[in-house]
């Protein structure tokens, strides 16, 4: 784990090896991919319908997840865990529109994104990025960019957007209870997930995932409930991402298959 300087190329990088940031970068049109992540993307592009716009989606609710606990929960320090490549509305930037002392710390495994992160908040001091894995809370929470950064004694806006379902259920469910417990009164838990509701094309993304990029899991909304603990949900509850609190309306009814990919959920650490 490094909090260091932009180097490049980053000691880990392989270029022929598709990653899970990067492969996610081609899904959203970005251009901070290689050869290997494309081939990856198109084929699962190919395989299951309405993968780009589940990820476009992915993006949006994040975005409005943000804004929610900036605007309405009045919370001024994000922990984005598995937080991607710089994209559009980055957490930092939706949270910093609301409040510009907002604090955020973005923490992903994946050493392209350090690179391109420092690099791109060299000049914003509320922001920082760590490479961590997130299955090793102990050492992300021991970071100086982390616990040095931000008060865990004051509330915290956890994120865990579209990265559990890379995590076997009960590797996820002790991580995230271990960040539940360091969160003081007032915290927020922000997960999505890749959901298993009987569709087919959701366990072919989770196979796909699986035999590509090493981990993939598609969770019952039961099974994302679940890692919320006791943590109270705010309303819808945990629902598929284009009904979580939508910006316009949404015809519930008849989903895309892209719409049915994923679900989101927020909930409020009450003590
Ligand atoms: N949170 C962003 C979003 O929702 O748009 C990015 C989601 S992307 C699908 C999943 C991210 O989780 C990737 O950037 C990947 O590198 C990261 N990730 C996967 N496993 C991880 C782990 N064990 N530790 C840290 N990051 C991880």
């Amino acid at each position: 784990m490094t909090d260091d300087p932009v180097r490049w190329p980053p000691p880990d990088l392989d270029f022929n090896k598709p990653t899970i940031a990067r492969a996610y970068d081609v899904l959203l049109g970005g251009k901070d991919n290689f050869e290997a992540d494309r081939v990856l993307a198109q084929y699962a592009i190919a395989n299951i319908p309405g993968l780009q716009e589940s990820a476009l989606e992915n993006r949006k609710v994040l975005v409005r997840g943000v804004r929610f606990l900036a605007e309405e929960a009045g919370i001024d320090q994000f922990l984005d865990l598995g937080s991607g490549l710089p994209t559009q509305e980055n957490t930092h930037e939706v949270a910093q529109a609301c409040n510009p002392d907002a604090k955020v710390v973005y923490v992903d495994i994946d050493p392209l994104v350090g690179v391109h992160g420092r690099a791109l908040l060299a000049n914003n001091a509320n922001t920082k990025v760590v490479v961590g894995d997130v299955r090793e809370p102990d050492a992300i929470m021991a970071e100086d960019a982390v616990s040095g950064f931000l008060d865990f004694d004051r509330p915290v806006g956890l994120m865990f957007v579209g990265m559990l379902h890379y995590l076997d259920f009960e590797i996820a469910h002790g991580v995230v209870g271990k960040w539940r417990d360091a969160l003081a009164p007032g915290s927020y838990l922000f997960m999505t997930s890749l959901v298993d509701t009987g569709l087919p094309a959701q366990q072919e993304l989770a196979r796909i995932t699986k035999e590509n990029l090493e981990e993939g899991y598609a969770r019952t909304p039961e099974q994302i409930e679940e890692h919320f603990g006791d943590f109270e949900l705010v309303e819808p509850g945990v629902v598929y991402t284009a009904l979580w609190r939508p910006d316009g309306p949404v015809d519930a009814e008849n989903l895309s298959p892209g719409e049915q990919l994923g679900m989101a959920g927020i909930a409020l650490k009450k003590r």
